[in-house]
């Protein structure tokens, strides 16, 4: 067992208080390999922005379990070298969380925040397991994400065909019971690349989230399937040999919006997977006799990299928070 505090890493309390009072939303980009880690610090250093990097439950299966831990930390050393030894606040987050067994794993091994998403299961059957991860996990500082509503969408092995929206009477109740540190709500937004057809007007229910923050005043709020599907991303993807159907996201200004807001975490996993698809497609069609990985991965990591960092100036507003979390961390 490894405490993630031996890793350099942070729980997401103290930069969630500051998330709150400054109105900004800390990133929380997912990852399954070196390149994309790489882009994620490399954008949050330059941004002087704090960040979560999220693994899903798919995402271990597929990097390995012990792999993730070292990757995890590497991830700190490697923002310390990038800021002169200052170091930026780094949480290693567990996304999706399926059950209790996954969530000690990971606690287990180094995360310092995880999420039990119970929301398939019956209300007080979502209470009964968060509950029990929360007890678990705040035995090691460990913060925890619950989950209350259901996302339409498809995200690894998290699927639904519909929304089910958030009921803002319940919030007060489950935060009361379970323990968690913060809630992630179901208002529209949803998990995946093709979360709406063109002609759709995605709207996210900013009503519902007014009425939950005003139940639960200064409670850090999470929205998952937040990534808005750039266009010029799938364009590049679609004239280089792609065939993907047309879709479109979550409008960023609606994000920025949720930001401003109790909103202090938000999940951009498909803008990532697009962003470096459209590069490398891009590159096989300009150089099809090249064949070496660090050819086509370069401009990949680049464009992730220019991509984040845009997102932490223009959506998140996370950029320049960095020193006063590690100061508040008494780092
Ligand atoms: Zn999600």
């Amino acid at each position: 067992m490894v405490n993630y505090k031996d890793l350099g890493l942070v729980n997401t309390k103290a930069m969630f208080a500051k998330a709150i009072t400054g109105g900004f939303a800390v990133p929380a980009y997912n990852f399954n390999n070196m390149e994309q880690l790489q882009a994620i610090v490399m954008a949050c250093a330059e941004t002087q922005s704090p960040v979560i990097l999220q693994v899903s439950a798919g995402a271990r299966k597929y990097a390995n379990a012990t792999i993730l831990r070292y990757l995890g930390q590497a991830a700190v050393e490697y923002a310390k070298e990038l800021t002169g030894g200052k170091g930026l606040p780094i949480t290693l987050h567990l996304d999706h969380g399926p059950d209790f067994d996954t969530c000690k794993s990971c606690v287990e091994y180094g995360f310092s925040s995880v999420m039990i998403d119970g929301s398939h299961h019956p209300y007080e059957k979502n209470i009964e397991e968060t509950k029990k991860v929360v007890e678990y996990a705040h035995k090691y500082n460990v913060t925890v994400e619950g989950e209350l509503g259901v996302l339409a969408g498809v995200e690894d092995d998290v699927k639904a065909e519909t929304h089910t929206y958030t009921q803002p009477e319940e919030v007060v109740d489950f935060v009361g019971k379970t323990g968690v540190d913060s809630l992630a709500i179901s208002i529209g937004t949803s998990h995946g690349a093709f979360k709406f057809k063109p002609g759709q007007t995605p709207k996210i229910r900013l009503d519902i989230l007014d009425e939950i923050v005003k139940k639960l005043p200064g409670f850090p709020i999470v929205l998952h399937g937040s990534s808005s599907v750039p266009q010029e991303y799938v364009k590049i993807i679609n004239e280089n040999g792609g065939k993907l159907q047309d879709a479109i996201g979550i409008g960023e200004d609606q994000l920025r919006l949720a930001a401003k807001s109790a909103v202090c975490k938000i999940n951009i996993d498909s803008d990532g997977r697009l962003a470096m698809t459209a590069a490398i497609r891009k590159y096989f069609n300009d150089h099809p006799d090249h064949f070496d990985p660090r050819q086509y991965l370069t401009p990949a990591r680049e464009e992730l990299k220019k991509m984040y960092a845009r997102k932490n100036r223009e959506v998140l507003g996370s950029d320049g928070h960095a020193p006063e979390i590690l100061a508040a961390e008494g780092k």
